[in-house]
């Protein structure tokens, strides 16, 4: 079952490449609109996706995504039951997302961020962050649209106006919103775990200022015998 599906999903992808390294010839699908395919009209796509080792991925939480191997080889991963579950359109747009992850150079420019971290939790975070930053940018300049369906589950895409941002920005400007925003949430967070603590104080604080009253009294009681 993996193996039949790999196989059409990978015979799918290829025959996508070959009609986008064609200069958008051959995209004559009832749900591409021309204007779509007229985005294709350019060698340099063709040359992205042929330069990219395809490799399928049953696991994949997502429809596809780019990763860079330790050689530098980049890697273009999807999700073979994903891609079949997908319309041409949609397919598409998803090949765009992918390729302007790489036009626009998001694995250096991430690099560059992580340059000097350390702490591996760190890395991870600023990873996910960068992530979101970079699909807010290309969803938001390239006009993709708000969600894609999969069969019959609706996927939204990442855009700024989910975040409450502005539209058509850069990724690093979207990076340094989720910075800002995450360390607003932060303070919140110290604050009101500030304010719990106080609250769990208190009780403590009566029980003390019970505590010393008992004392005062016994020790009132104690010279009052001795009187
Ligand atoms: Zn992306």
């Amino acid at each position: 079952m993996d193996d039949d599906i790999i196989n059409k999903a990978y015979k799918r992808i290829s025959e996508f490449i070959i009609n986008i390294s064609m200069r958008g010839i051959g995209f004559n699908s009832n749900n591409i609109k021309k204007e779509q395919a007229e985005k294709f009209r350019c060698n340099l796509w063709g040359l992205i996706f042929t330069k990219l080792r395809k490799k399928p991925d049953i696991n994949l939480p997502f429809i596809m995504g780019i990763n860079v191997i330790k050689d530098g080889t980049i890697e273009l991963l999807y999700n073979p039951y994903m891609i079949m579950g997908l319309s041409d359109s949609d397919l598409l747009y998803v090949f765009e997302h992918e390729g302007l992850h790489i036009l626009n150079k998001h694995i250096s420019r991430l690099l560059r961020i992580l340059e000097n971290e350390l702490d591996e939790e760190k890395i991870e975070e600023k990873k996910a962050l960068f992530g979101i930053s970079a699909d807010c940018a290309i969803n938001s300049q390239a006009n993709l649209p708000k969600s894609i369906w999969c069969y019959d589950k609706e996927y939204t895409l990442c855009h700024p106006e989910n975040f409450g941002f502005n539209e058509k920005m850069n990724t690093e400007f979207y990076y340094l919103q989720f910075l800002k925003q995450k360390q607003l949430d932060k303070n919140e967070q110290q604050k009101q775990s500030n304010k719990k603590n106080e609250q769990q104080k208190q009780p403590d604080k009566n029980e003390q200022q019970k505590q010393s009253n008992k004392k005062n009294e016994q020790q009132k009681q104690q010279s009052d015998k001795k009187k």
